[in-house]
C-alpha cells in the first residue's frame, strides 16, 4: 500500500453508476452479450450503501452517476414505485447524495418533473446553491465539500431529444445536430461507418452471423442497436465486443472499416448547450483563481479514451476544450458505458475514469467505489469490479 493511504484522508465520497433498478426478471443487451441484472441491482446498491455506512472514515457525501432506475420501469407504470425503491435504500444513510441525470430517468420522467423529484439534489441537500446553479432549466450546479475542493455536476442531456419538449430550442437543435451524422429512420440505431464499396454486408457476411446487425439501411451502412430497449426510447450497451474484433481479424485488402466518433450521435446521448459550457468555463475559472482542485461528473463521458465513442457526449470535444484550459481540473468522472473505461488526457494530465454499471454486474459482485482525497491525490478503492486506482493531481 502506497505511503498516502496510511494517512486520513481529508475528506472521502462514494460513487456508483447505473444501478438501472427494475422489478422484473433479467435480461440481455440486444447482441446478447451482456446479461441485465434488474432485481439484482437493488441488492448491489444496498451492499454499497451497507459497506459505506460501515467504513471507518464515513463517505461525506455519494455520487450517483445516473440511470438509477431502468426505462422499462416506464412500460410497467412503474417508474415512481422504483424510483422510491432505489431512494429509500440510498436515504437509510444519512449521507448526501447528488443525483446526476442519464438518459433513463428522462425515459421515466419529463424535464419538468425531474426538476421538482427528489433527483434534483440542489432541493434536498442541506446545503446552500446560490448562485452555484447554471439557471433556467439546466441541471448543473457545484458545490465544495471541503475547502480547496469543488465539485461540478453537469447536464449531459441540456440539448436533447429526450426530456426537452418537441417545442423548445434545446429539442431543435439536438434534432438538427443528430440528423447531421445520423441518417437512420430510427435514431436509437447509431450511423454506422463500415461502410466499403458494394456494401460490406455483402463482402463479409459473417458480420451478419453475429448477431449484432441492425436494421440495413438502404445507402448500404449499417449499424448496431440495442433492440431491447428501444422498445423504452433507447440504451445505450450498443458497441458489441464481437463487432470490434470481426473488424479487426476481417479487414480486407481495399476495404475500410472504419468505426468513428460519429456513433455518438444517437438518441440515447445528447450534448451540452452554450449556456451550460459558459457556465462551467467561469465556474472553472473561478476555481483557478482560488487554487481549486475540481472533479468534474457527468452522465456521459468526454473524453474518447475513457469509453466505447458510442458513449461519448454528442460535444465531448468543446467539453474536453474547456477542461483543457483551465488547471483547477484533476478528474471527470462518468457512467453510462456499463464496461467502464480509464484514460489520463495526456496534454493535461487530468484523469477520465468511467464507472463500470450496476446493472451488469452479477449478483456475486459488486460496482462501487469510495474515494479518499488528499492534498495531492484522490484514491479509488473499488468493490467487486471496479479497479482500485490513485489519481494523482496534475
Ligand atoms: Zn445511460
Amino acid at each position: 500500500m502506497d505511503d498516502c493511504c496510511q494517512q486520513t484522508p481529508l475528506f472521502t465520497f462514494g460513487v456508483i453508476a447505473d444501478i438501472q433498478y427494475a422489478d422484473i426478471d433479467d435480461g440481455f443487451n440486444y447482441s446478447k452479450t451482456r446479461k441485465r441484472y434488474y432485481r439484482s441491482s437493488l441488492e448491489l446498491l444496498r451492499n454499497a450503501r451497507e459497506s459505506w455506512s460501515e467504513s471507518a472514515v464515513k463517505p461525506q457525501f455519494i455520487l450517483q452517476l445516473g440511470d438509477i432506475i431502468d426505462g422499462f420501469n416506464k412500460e410497467h407504470n412503474a417508474s415512481q414505485q422504483a424510483l422510491d425503491s432505489v431512494l429509500r435504500e440510498l436515504s437509510s444513510s444519512p449521507v448526501e447524495v447528488h443525483h446526476v441525470w442519464g438518459n433513463h430517468e428522462f425515459y421515466n420522467f419529463s424535464r419538468s418533473v425531474l426538476l421538482r423529484s427528489k433527483l434534483n439534489s440542489t432541493l434536498h441537500v442541506d446545503r446552500s446553491f446560490t448562485g452555484a446553479q447554471a439557471g433556467g432549466e439546466i441541471y448543473a450546479y457545484h458545490f465544495s465539500p471541503f475547502p480547496g475542493f469543488r465539485f461540478v455536476v453537469l447536464d449531459a442531456y441540456d440539448v436533447s431529444l429526450l426530456g426537452r419538449e418537441e417545442s423548445s430550442e434545446q429539442y431543435a437543435t439536438a434534432l438538427k445536430l443528430i440528423k447531421l451524422y445520423n441518417s437512420n429512420e430510427d435514431l436509437n440505431c447509431p450511423p454506422g461507418k463500415a461502410v466499403a464499396e458494394g456494401g460490406l454486408r455483402e463482402r463479409i457476411p459473417e458480420l451478419g452471423a453475429h448477431g449484432v446487425e441492425g436494421p440495413a439501411s438502404q445507402s448500404g451502412q449499417f449499424g448496431v442497436w440495442d433492440g431491447e430497449e428501444v422498445a423504452v426510447g433507447g440504451s445505450e450497451r450498443v458497441r458489441s465486443q464481437e463487432f470490434t474484433e470481426v473488424n479487426r481479424s476481417q479487414v480486407m485488402e481495399g476495404f475500410e472499416v472504419r468505426w468513428s466518433l460519429e456513433q455518438r450521435f444517437t438518441k440515447f446521448n445528447g450534448g451540452f448547450s452554450k449556456d451550460q459550457l459558459d457556465w462551467l468555463d467561469s465556474v472553472l475559472s473561478s476555481a483557478d483563481e482560488k487554487g481549486e482542485k475540481v472533479t468534474i461528473v457527468s452522465h456521459l463521458p468526454v473524453h474518447p479514451d475513457s469509453t466505447d465513442p458510442i458513449c461519448l457526449a454528442w460535444n465531448h470535444d468543446e467539453l474536453l476544450d474547456i477542461i483543457r484550459s483551465h488547471f483547477s481540473v484533476v478528474c471527470f468522472m462518468a457512467g453510462h458505458d456499463h464496461d467502464g473505461g480509464y484514460t489520463r488526457d495526456k496534454q493535461t494530465g487530468v484523469h477520465h475514469l468511467t464507472l463500470e454499471g450496476v446493472i451488469e454486474t452479477p449478483p456475486c459482485s459488486n460496482a462501487f467505489g469510495t474515494v479518499s482525497v488528499y492534498e495531492d491525490r484522490m484514491v479509488l478503492k473499488g468493490k467487486g469490479r471496479i479497479t482500485d486506482r490513485v489519481f494523482l493531481f496534475p
